[in-house]
C-alpha cells in the first residue's frame, strides 16, 4: 500500500523540479517564521508563510526545470556572499583582537597635527612625545 503510494509519487515527480537548495533555504525560512507567528500572531505574517509555501510547492512540482535551476543558481551566488560577509566579519574581529593584544602595555595617541599613530609604553609618567611623521612634539601622560 505505501510502496503503492511511493510509486504513484515518484510517477508524479517525474521530469518535475523536485527540492534544491534554494528549496531548502525557503523550507528552513518558512519553519522559523510558522514558530515565529506562534509567539507574535500577526496576520501579514500568516500570509508571507501560505504565500511561501504556495511557492515552495510549486517550485517543487514546476516542469520547468531549467529556470528553477536558474534560481537556484542565483541563490547560491547570493547566499556565498551573505556567507563571505561574514567570514569577512569575524576576520575584522580576530584582527582587532590580535591588535589590541599586542598594544597591550602600551599607549597608542595620535599626533594632533598629522594623526599619525604613536605607540608610547605605559607608566611612564609625562613625557614629551615626538611625532615620527612630521615631527610634531606634545605633551603626554602614559
Ligand atoms: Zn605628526
Amino acid at each position: 500500500m505505501f510502496d503503492r503510494f511511493r510509486y504513484k509519487f515518484a510517477e508524479f515527480m517525474r521530469g518535475r523540479y523536485g527540492v534544491d537548495q534554494f528549496g531548502r533555504f525557503l523550507s528552513a525560512l518558512t519553519v522559523i517564521l510558522i514558530l515565529i507567528n506562534l509567539f507574535v500572531p500577526s496576520r501579514l505574517l500568516w500570509w508571507i508563510i501560505v504565500l511561501l509555501i504556495i511557492y515552495l510547492y510549486f517550485r517543487m512540482f514546476s516542469r520547468n526545470i531549467a529556470k528553477r535551476y536558474a534560481e537556484n543558481q542565483r541563490y547560491l551566488v547570493y547566499s556565498s556572499r551573505v556567507r563571505g560577509f561574514f567570514r569577512d566579519f569575524k576576520g575584522s574581529i580576530t584582527h582587532l583582537k590580535e591588535n589590541r593584544e599586542k598594544n597591550k602595555g602600551y599607549h597608542v595617541y595620535k599626533c594632533p597635527r598629522c594623526g599619525q599613530k604613536i605607540r608610547i609604553p605605559r607608566g611612564k609618567g609625562h613625557i614629551m612625545v615626538r611625532c615620527p611623521k612630521c615631527g610634531f612634539e606634545f605633551h603626554k601622560k602614559s
